[in-house]
């Protein structure tokens, strides 16, 4: 049996032809027998890409060699071509969907204005010297809220966001002016969030923003459940959840009995985005009942009951 891997990228640098690096992407990984999902915008790249081992080496080393692209980062995961539903290469206004293209600014070192970029260490030595000077660090969840129920950094703001594109009326709302003047550390599951959205809270006065370099993942990878992180992470495929290691808290709560879970399920509608956690007794509830949202929408609309819901993965 052959060896498969997933690579995970991105970079924020100026592309005066999205079309045309589409176009590449595409016919790239055809060729090279990958699936996954591509972003190409004016302000760069964003992709997900499996298959065999050789092929994922080939792609990195063709994408790689155009030039906007040459010190991009891939991080390597397990897994293949079989975790993705097909090959999607698309061109869209942003790379993160915060809904203001025009407010972001990239250059060759990336996007202009954001926050100070800090190792999982340094995020550690901030917390320490700010404390020495009698101040708080404040950790600024940049996902979607349903994802900080399993985990999130001690004591972090979590801001009431269902999709990234809530953020800018968040933001707006005054509900965070008392941070203008402190330090705040954003964080998310990669970091690609935080690369926009630090530089759109600098622009909006936000005076201190630091954002932690490759996210939760890479912060994990050094402290696990030891430093500031506290429970499981959210992550964007059929495992849902994934821990960091066995002391990890358990933070969610069951939405049927209240009991301890990390365990997101999807509702009894095909299509529905709308994930709950429910604990190992409650989790046939889900298979049995449409969510509040889909009663909802189903007595306003009785004759189509999936019509505009997200494809998201089902856990199995
Ligand atoms: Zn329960
Ligand atoms: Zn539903």
């Amino acid at each position: 049996m052959s060896i498969s891997r997933i690579v995970l990228y991105y970079a924020f640098t100026p592309l005066s032809d999205p079309e045309a690096v589409r176009l590449w992407q595409h016919t790239l990984c055809r060729e090279l027998g990958l699936k996954g999902r591509i972003i190409v915008s004016p302000h760069g790249i964003n992709g997900t890409v499996g298959g065999e081992l050789s092929a994922v080496k080939q792609y990195v080393k063709q994408t790689r060699s155009y030039g906007p692209f040459r010190g991009m980062e891939f991080k390597w995961s397990d897994g293949g071509a079989e975790d993705f539903p097909r090959l999607s290469v698309k061109v869209r206004p942003e790379l993160v969907a915060f809904g203001v293209p025009e407010e972001i600014e990239v250059d060759e070192q990336g996007v202009v204005g954001g926050g100070e970029h800090l190792t999982p260490q340094q995020v550690h030595e901030l917390v320490e010297a700010k404390r020495a000077d009698g101040a708080e660090v404040t950790f600024f969840d940049g996902r979607n809220a349903m994802e900080a129920q399993i985990g999130r950094f001690k004591d972090a703001v979590v801001p009431e966001t269902e999709t990234t594109r809530d953020f800018i009326a968040e933001l707006d709302s005054g509900k965070y002016d008392h941070l203008k003047d402190q330090p705040v550390v954003t964080y998310c599951t990669g970091g690609i969030r935080c690369e926009v959205l630090s530089a759109l809270m600098r622009r909006r006065g936000f005076e201190e923003v630091y954002q932690i370099d490759g996210g939760i993942v890479r912060y994990g990878e050094a402290y696990g459940d030891s430093g500031y992180w506290e429970g499981e992470l959210y992550v964007f495929d059929g495992r849902m959840n994934t821990r960091f290691s066995q002391e990890a808290a358990t933070l969610g709560e069951c939405t049927a009995c209240g009991g301890p879970t990390s365990s997101f399920h999807n509702c009894r509608d095909r299509g529905c985005s709308t994930l709950m956690l429910y604990c190992e007794d409650c989790r046939h509830i889900p298979e049995t009942t449409r969510c509040a949202d889909c009663e909802a929408r189903l007595a306003a609309h009785p004759q189509d009951p999936n019509s505009g819901h997200l494809e998201r993965p089902r856990r199995r």
